[in-house]
């Protein structure tokens, strides 16, 4: 599929440009495993690097200028590198168009490219298509002008170029991942000092699978924030008691327990979710160590329940997907995935009750939600690269 389609990108951009690209880059989107709303918290996440990505043909122009054709949206795109505006009606060449901004910034001298884009990460599904294509467009502009990025700086970069040119307000992981994912590897993200570990998943007849509840994730930005700042109350109240914290992070259960007269209810709840996925993320490295994905299975579990009572972030149709999965044997673990409100699910599934998961979801998920699923089985891949043409 992945020749196929660049095959069709190397087409589109002879037709678009009148010449060969110099290079193909892919970067992949990605499925946070377990460790989730513990990023803005200095915590722990535990993505992987799938197999969908945004590919990228770029040709390196001698003048300041970028143009870029979407293929997919069939629509293109001009600017000036020493004039980068934010683009109100053609949204995704924001995320190119960041990124150029902020390596600018950090004082990369970039020259102009010719770029087609294609991507099969579903958009706007939680599997962060966003940052692939920032990611993708960033290594695009570093082979096309021969620089040598350091891959965290360039997550950085990119993650800078979302926040305050694209104006969302992610976390690292998502451009983290994009960028230094391996095959087969899943990686721990430090959010405090982004050290990271890459663990080998030694899944075997083990598969990764995301359902999509085809809910938009509506509520998401105002309870996002809602959600922040009850973090953040919870630090700061515990600060007087425990001075020398920072985020909650540095706390622990028996912390909230022992001042818990001093804090809101619903604080109280919100906080002792975080503690308790950040050790959750921790126990399911060991457990993936020690080749026990029961215990990585129970552990999502888990972390699915303490979203949906805890933290409050989920929604009746992930709770109908992953109650259909913890419904098949063979399904090891089911979780939410992303922010909530909507977005996907991930399970990991024995392969041989991969089918019965698959018309289970079809069969009962429609039922409950009047949603239509889709399903994606994931592989972990590489991060961002190049396709050798
Ligand atoms: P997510 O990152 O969860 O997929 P976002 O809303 O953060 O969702 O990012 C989706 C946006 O990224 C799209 O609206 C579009 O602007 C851009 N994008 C993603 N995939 C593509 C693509 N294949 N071609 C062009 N733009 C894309
Ligand atoms: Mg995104």
């Amino acid at each position: 599929m992945t020749t196929e389609r660049a095959e069709r990108l190397i087409e589109s951009f002879k037709t678009k440009f009148d010449a060969m690209p110099d290079v193909l880059v892919r970067a992949p989107g990605r499925v946070n495993l377990i460790g989730e709303h513990t990023d803005y918290n200095d915590g722990f996440v535990f993505p992987v690097a799938i197999d969908r990505d945004i590919m990228v043909a770029s040709r390196r122009r001698e003048d300041l200028t970028v143009r870029l054709y979407s293929l997919d949206y069939d629509q293109s795109v001009e600017f000036a590198l020493g004039d980068i505006k934010y683009d109100d009606d053609k949204k995704w060449s924001n995320y190119p168009r960041g990124v150029a901004h902020f390596l600018q910034e950090s004082e990369y001298s970039i020259s102009g490219l010719d770029a087609v884009i294609t991507g099969n990460v579903p958009i706007g599904a939680g599997l962060s298509s966003s940052a692939a294509m920032e990611v993708a467009m960033a290594v695009a502009f570093e082979r096309a002008c021969g620089l040598n990025i350091d891959p965290v700086e360039m997550a950085l970069l990119c993650q800078k170029a979302e926040n305050n040119f694209v104006g969302v307000n992610c976390g690292i992981m998502d451009q983290f991942i994009s960028r230094l994912g391996k095959k087969d590897h899943a990686l721990l993200l430090d959010c405090r000092t982004l050290e990271y570990e890459l663990v080998p998943l030694n899944l075997e007849n083990i598969k990764i699978v995301v359902c999509n509840t085809g809910k938009k994730r509506g509520l998401v930005d105002s309870e996002y924030n809602k959600r922040r700042a009850e973090c953040e109350r919870g630090v700061k109240i515990l600060e007087k008691f425990l001075p020398g914290i920072s985020a909650l992070r540095d706390i622990e259960i028996d912390d909230i327990r022992k001042y818990s007269s001093h804090i809101p209810e619903i604080t109280e709840k919100r906080c002792l979710y975080v503690v308790k996925e950040n050790i959750r993320v921790l126990e399911s490295v060991s457990a993936i160590k020690e080749h026990d994905l029961l215990k990585f299975g129970e552990l999502m579990n888990e972390s699915h329940i303490g979203l949906r009572d805890e933290y409050e972030v989920s929604c009746p149709e992930l709770d109908a997907m992953v109650e259909i999965a913890w419904g098949i044997d063979g399904v090891i673990g089911s979780r939410m995935t992303g922010a909530g409100f909507g977005g996907c699910t991930v399970s990991i599934v024995v392969e041989d009750c991969l089918q019965e998961l698959i018309d289970k979801v079809n069969e009962e998920y429609p039922k409950r939600t009047g949603l239509q699923p889709e399903i994606y089985i994931c592989t972990a891949e590489d991060g961002a690269g190049i396709i050798e043409i």
